[in-house]
Formats: C-alpha cells, structure tokens, sequence
C-alpha cells in the first residue's frame, strides 16, 4: 500500500513547529498531521485513514526529547520513545507502572521509534476501520470516517472505537498532566480530561495543537505499580484489554490506589470506587475479586476487536484481581491458584 502525497515540514524547535502549524493546520481540506515516530500514523496513511496535505515530522526538536526531575515530579518530553521510558531507571524506580506499560508495547523495534506522545494521541481502532481502502469500499464506510453508520452498534450515531494504548491507563493511574503548544501559547490538562469517550472525535486537540510534555506529580511517585494486558501474539499486539494498578500500603493496611483500564472503551479510563474499596483494608482474595467486579462493570466492550467481548470484559475482571493482588505482593504461588 503506498503512501498518499504529501508536504513535508520537519522544523527543529518547538517556535518553528507551532508557527507552521498555526499556518497550515486548516492545509486546505485535507488538513495536517503531526508525525513523531510514525509507528500508527504512518500505516494509517497507507489504509488512507489519512490524508494530510501536510505532515509535521518533528522528530528533530530536541528540547521535545527526555527524562527530567523536577521538584514537583518528573517531566517527560512528548517526543521520547518508549524504549527510554522502559529503561529509564528514574522512572523505574518512582513510576514503575509507566515503565512496565511501556515495555508492552508492540515490539522492541516498535518502541524504538515509537513516542509517548504519540501513546498518547494514538488513534482508536475498530475492525471496521483499520482496514484498507478498498475493504472498507467493499464492506461500506462508517462513522469514524468517510460514512454515516456504525457496523458494531447499528442504528447508533455513536463511534465506539476503542482507545487501544497501553501507558494511558498507567498514566492515569499516576494522575499525569499533558502540556499542550500553539502559536497562541501553552496549556496544561490533566490527561483524564484530553479524552473524550468518543471513538471518532477521541481527543481534545485543536488542529493546531501539539502535545508537548507529560508530567508526572510526585505525589503519585513511588507506589507499587503493575500493568496487566491481554493479546493475541504476545511477542507484538495492541492490548485487548489492559490494567493498570498503582497502590501504597502501610502495615498491610492499603493507605491509597487507583485503577485504570484500556482497550475496552473508546477512552482509557479510571475505574470509579476502586479507590474506595480498597482504602484502609487489607487485600485478600474476596475484595480483589471485589474490585475486579467493579472493573468488568467499568469495561464497556463491543465487537470493535479481535475476540469477543464478553472475553475481554472477562479478562478485565480476571487481569484486575491479579493485579491488585501482585501489586499487595501477594506471594506468586497463591496466584497460580487463583488462575
Ligand atoms: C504492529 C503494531 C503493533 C502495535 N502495538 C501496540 C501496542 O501493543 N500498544 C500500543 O499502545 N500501541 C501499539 N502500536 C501503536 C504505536 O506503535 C504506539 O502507540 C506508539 O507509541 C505510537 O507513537 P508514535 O510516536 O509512533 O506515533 P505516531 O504514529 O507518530 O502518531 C500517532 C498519532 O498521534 C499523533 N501525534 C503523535 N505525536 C504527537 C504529538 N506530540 N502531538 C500531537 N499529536 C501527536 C499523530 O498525528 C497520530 O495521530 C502498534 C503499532 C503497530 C504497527
Ligand atoms: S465503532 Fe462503528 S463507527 Fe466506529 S469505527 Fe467501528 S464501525 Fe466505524
């Protein structure tokens, strides 16, 4: 599949970037695209998902780029891959849910080119929508684009596409912030507010917009963290469904935790009253299995993926209550009873 045409922009500072935005993000009626490592956007162009007449490559600003402390937590440039964020010791050690998020990602290959901006702004997917142009000629076009009806939830107006990146829900966990850039200056949002629960319309990002920088608070720094993904090839695949657990604990006794999920709505999201349940007890069994509950309630899959969704809807609950139990390190053999 070949590329459409297109013009391309590679500035190499964050001014030059958002003033050529600010100039060509109307680009006519096709448009601009910000590329960073290309990873999605660029089979997406191939499938003619997109079209841009402009593509912003701006993987040569540099100040976009690294790990930072800061006194407030930790700053990461939108345009760091993931494969430094899976071996950033730093991080590692204070947020070690984004780093274990981050090593599932696709491939090794993948990560390396691959940014968490982009993890960030990642398009959501669907099997109807995913495919090449001439598939989705043949079988019809949808909501999501090019036509007017959904193949999962017929009769609906919605798109109900599902956000499929995994270091979202791990982020969310650690209550991140987003700095967004335009010629107009920079905003931050905290990142649970950047999605829109909508599988079409998924992000609030003005076309002349660009995610800058993450920011992770370090009052989020240093809780147990796990992530938990179901796919298909496990060696390089989307999540299909995806936990992420972050917990603080003092004399056994659960001081605070928070659950986040993915791939199972067009949005990743927190799982409501998590915290709650499990604030001040002690984990076993029962309320593992509690909050898994509470996460299966959570998920809201449909056929937009591989394996049904009555499975993933399972796993969440499933992958859920292992996560809470390794994250209270619960010893590994009691895990293996649990399934
Ligand atoms: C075979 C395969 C398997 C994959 N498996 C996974 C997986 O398991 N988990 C997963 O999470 N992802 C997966 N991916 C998707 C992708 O590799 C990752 O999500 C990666 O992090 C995307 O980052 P990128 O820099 O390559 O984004 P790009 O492809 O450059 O961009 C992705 C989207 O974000 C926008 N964008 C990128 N950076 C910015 C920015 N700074 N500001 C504004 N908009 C921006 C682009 O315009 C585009 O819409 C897979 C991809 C492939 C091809
Ligand atoms: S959920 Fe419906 S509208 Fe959205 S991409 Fe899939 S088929 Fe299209």
């Amino acid at each position: 599949m070949s590329l459409p045409q297109f013009k391309l922009m590679r500035p190499r500072t964050l001014d030059e970037a958002v003033s050529r935005l600010a100039k060509h993000a109307g680009g006519g009626a096709r448009g601009t695209r910000v590329v960073a490592g290309g990873t999605d956007l660029i089979p997406s162009m191939q499938q003619k998902l997109f079209e841009p007449e402009y593509v912003l490559d701006v993987r040569n600003i540099a100040e976009l780029k690294g790990i930072r402390e800061t006194e407030n937590g930790v700053e990461i440039g939108a345009l760091t891959t993931l494969t430094t964020i899976e071996q950033s010791v730093l991080l590692r050690r204070r947020y070690p849910v984004l780093t274990e998020a981050a090593a599932t990602v696709a491939s090794p290959l993948l990560r390396n080119m691959g940014t968490i901006g982009g993890n960030i702004c990642l398009d959501t997917r669907c099997l109807w929508y995913n495919q090449s142009l001439t598939w989705r000629k043949g079988c019809g076009f949808c909501i999501k684009k090019d036509g007017d009806l959904c193949h999962v939830a017929p009769g609906g107006t919605k798109c109900w596409a599902a956000f499929s990146g995994d270091t979202p829900p791990a982020l969310l966990c650690l209550k991140a912030e987003i700095e967004i850039a335009s010629a107009s200056g920079l905003r931050r949002v905290p990142l649970h507010e950047f999605y829109t629960g909508l599988g079409d319309k998924y992000r609030r990002l003005l076309p002349d917009e660009i995610v800058t920088r993450v920011f992770l608070p370090a009052s989020s720094a240093d809780y147990r963290g796990v992530y938990r993904k179901l796919r298909v090839r496990g060696s390089i695949d989307y999540p299909l469904a995806g936990v992420a657990v972050v917990m603080k604990r003092s004399n056994g006794h659960v001081d605070d935790a928070r659950i986040g999920i993915t791939a199972v709505n067009p949005s990743p999201v927190l799982v409501k009253g998590a915290g709650e349940l499990l604030v001040g007890r002690v984990i076993d069994e029962m309320l593992a299995e509690a909050v898994g509950d509470l996460a299966a309630k959570t998920a809201k899959p449909l056929t937009t993926s591989a394996l049904t969704p009555e499975y993933r809807r399972e796993m969440i609950r499933v992958f859920t209550k292992r996560a809470v139990l390794a994250a209270a390190q619960v010893p590994a053999q009691r895990l293996i009873e649990f399934g």
